[in-house]
């Protein structure tokens, strides 16, 4: 909208709202208190309880600089309103003109407001760095709680509160929703629900428990439940318009799928053959599948993915799967070739770094034609032209962005899409952020696998654990061993791997030991990787290169060193690392201590847990929704206030309502995303 919608401020004061993404008038009215000051009543100096926010009048009676090396401006003050109780005012980093207003109060009697917390200093009971101001004579109390907002330098509270409470005024707060909407869900009216939480009556107290600083004030459930509206009818939105687009119908005459189920190893278990089912309903339609394929480590989702390439193929168009690294894009290479090829199915690899010169070109030709192309971003980067590309498969979506898996879908004409992910995503969360994709789980893993025993050793019991991979080793079995992960160097992280690998060629005498970490090109990885498919290579000394993905069912034993260090979803994928064949497993967690409060509660949870979704819950709890979505939601905005774990319902009723707007009432849905989103909405379109 044009002017009316602009903040009235000077251009410096816009550009640091723009910064907190307060754009438009509107949108100041949405910025909500973080939490609130009690300016409502005074307390008595010598009433006030220690290490309470309070608020008192007072009188200067003295001021002074100590001489110490740092020097301190004290203000000694009596009570105003009381019986003269001192308390002293102490400042550290002062101004010389913040000496002489308070000598000027003081010579003129005049009463100051102070707005902080008392402790009990040397001399008596004190404050440090108090806000305070000098009182008009007639200045009565506010008559409700004081919002504090987020801020940013540069803009004031008292600033900010005056540009939103001019907003409020302002602002149009027609609400959506009829009275009778609102009663049934216990739930106030928008204009009601902001004019509280922006100036909430004294007696809604601000404590750590109560209904406004837990957020679970009713007018805070209504913002956030708008909130959640806005976010289902944006992503829906999006989701609805890419179905507006036409895709090949890719007819499921069964032919190469039939005949690769008939010469697997092993049956379908129900959750892949509900879920292959879903795919290839999607794929018959005129338009482009928008799917998820969620399922914990191991479930099974590369053979689904492999059908779905079956139905693509056969009806003469081909498919494109792309891994996040190249081990990945390997291992799945094989397998994919191991299944389709006796089918007569042309597969072919392209990876980063593999070649050069002529042999790249002739590898990217081949990629122009080939029935099934398997690979890296190599897929996306390199100027392939996918002849007839119908399917796009993503593997482990979650570690592409949102513009890499564009990319992929460009390289047809609006092809189908296949997402998949190891990350089990809670429930609340793939309902709202994921909400403009279609989800399908595999909830259950193949009846062949033996859980995998956790078990928690302090690094001083390094010798018993070298001891296990002995055991494993003697029995024919083998074993990875994951290095410490080094968030801020790879060069570091490196190098922990080769000692790590030099320390145990020398504790581990005897077997054969391999290495593989992120450095390595991309012919050497493949190498090693064959190398331990292929049973040569007893121990594999690892980075987290192999956190996703690979797939060796003959190793039983995974050991972490600094398991302290890893997040959840890391150590879930790793340990799913193992457990892949008949045998017993074993997850072995080296930890250093002294442990920190999140890594002991991480631990506690990979040890107490083997449910992958029930991990990503807790770690939804412990982490918050910003780490699981990562870079897909590049135009789209977090969730500023409502929590996915408490808010659950109005997660629900939010994507109802939704539904019912889109289909009946797409003018009211409009309305509702411009007050919420402005012109951020349009990111959301790619
Ligand atoms: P993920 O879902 O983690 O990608 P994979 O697709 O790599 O899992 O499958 C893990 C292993 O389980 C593979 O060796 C695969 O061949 C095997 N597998 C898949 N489905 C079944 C099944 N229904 N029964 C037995 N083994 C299966
Ligand atoms: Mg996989």
């Amino acid at each position: 909208m044009p002017a009316a919608e602009e903040i009235d401020a000077s251009p410096a004061i816009r550009s640091r709202l723009r910064k907190l993404g307060l754009e438009r008038s509107s949108d100041l009215v949405l910025h909500l208190p973080l939490r609130y000051e009690d300016e409502t009543r005074l307390t008595r100096i010598a009433d006030a309880p220690v290490g309470v926010p309070v608020q008192v009048d007072a009188r200067v009676l003295d001021v002074s600089i100590t001489p110490a090396a740092r020097r301190q401006l004290v203000a000694r003050v009596s009570d105003a309103n009381g019986d003269d109780s001192i308390l002293f005012l102490r400042f550290l980093n002062f101004y010389g003109s913040q000496m002489r207003a308070l000598a000027a109060a003081r010579d003129q009697g005049l009463r100051l407001r102070i707005f902080g917390e008392i402790r009990s200093g040397f001399l008596g009971p004190e404050m440090v760095h108090p806000r305070y101001r000098v009182l008009a004579d007639d200045e009565a109390l506010p008559q409700s709680l004081t919002p504090v907002y987020p801020s940013t330098a540069g803009l004031s509270q008292s600033a900010l509160r005056r540009l939103i409470a001019r907003a409020l005024k302002e602002a149009d707060l027609a609400d959506l929703f009829d009275d009778r909407w609102c009663q049934s869900h216990s739930l106030p009216s928008l204009a009601t629900a902001l004019a509280l939480l922006h100036a909430p009556p004294p007696e809604l107290t601000d404590s750590a428990d109560s209904a406004l600083q837990t957020r679970s004030h009713p007018a805070w459930r209504r913002i956030k439940f708008d909130e959640l509206l806005a976010q289902q009818l944006s992503l829906r939105r999006a989701y609805l318009a890419r179905r507006r687009k036409g895709a090949p119908e890719l007819a499921p005459a069964g032919r190469l799928a039939n005949a690769l189920q008939a010469a697997l190893p092993f049956a379908l278990t129900a959750a892949q053959r509900r879920v292959a089912d879903e795919i290839i309903a999607d794929l018959e339609q005129p338009y482009p599948m928008q799917r998820l394929l969620q399922g914990d480590v191991g479930c099974g989702k590369t053979i689904v993915a492999a059908l779905a390439a079956c139905q693509a193929i056969e009806a003469g168009h081909q498919a494109a799967f792309m891994a996040p690294t190249e081990i990945l894009a390997e291992q799945n290479h094989l397998k994919l070739r191991t299944w389709l090829a006796p089918l007569g199915i042309e597969v072919v690899c392209l990876s980063g770094g593999l070649s050069k010169g002529i042999r790249r070109a002739k590898q990217v030709q081949a990629a122009t034609s080939a029935q099934l192309v398997v690979g890296t971003h190599a897929l996306i980067q390199e100027n392939i032209d996918f002849a007839r590309l119908g399917l796009a498969i993503v593997d482990e979506q979650h570690r592409f962005g949102v513009v890499q898996r564009l990319e992929l879908r460009r390289k047809g004409v609006n092809p189908h899409q296949l997402m998949m992910s190891a990350t089990p995503i809670p429930r609340t969360l793939a309902m709202s952020y994921y909400a403009d994709l279609d989800v399908s789980v595999i909830d259950e893993l193949p009846p062949d696998r033996s859980p995998v025993r956790t078990r928690l050793f302090s690094d001083q019991r390094r010798d018993e654990v070298t001891a296990a991979v002995r055991a494993v080793a003697a029995s024919g079995r083998q074993a990875y061993w994951v290095c410490p992960l080094i968030e801020e160097s790879t060069k570091l992280e490196l190098q922990a791997a080769l000692d790590t690998h030099a320390a145990l060629t020398v504790e581990l005498a005897g077997l054969r030991i391999g290495l593989v970490h992120g450095r390595l090109r991309g012919d050497e990885k493949a190498a090693v990787m064959a190398a331990f498919v292929a049973g040569e290579v007893d121990v594999l000394v690892a980075t987290t290169v192999i956190e996703v993905g690979v797939d060796v069912p003959n190793a039983s034993l995974m050991v972490i060193e600094h398991a302290e260090r890893f997040g959840l979803s890391q150590l879930h994928q790793l340990r799913g690392r193992v457990g892949r064949g008949a045998h017993d497993s074993v997850c072995v967690l080296l930890y250093q201590q002294p442990l920190s409060p999140t890594a002991r509660a991480r631990l506690k949870i990979i040890f107490e847990n083997s449910d992958g979704f029930e991990i990503a819950r807790q770690d939804l709890r412990l982490r918050g929704p910003g780490e699981f979505v990562g870079s897909r939601q590049s135009g789209a905005p977090l969730l500023r206030y409502a929590d996915l774990e408490v808010d659950a319902d109005l997660v629900e009723l939010a994507q109802e309502t939704a539904a019912k707007w889109l289909r009946d009432d797409p003018e009211r849905a409009g309305h509702h995303l411009r007050r919420w989103l402005g012109n951020r909405e349009e990111l959301l379109k790619a």
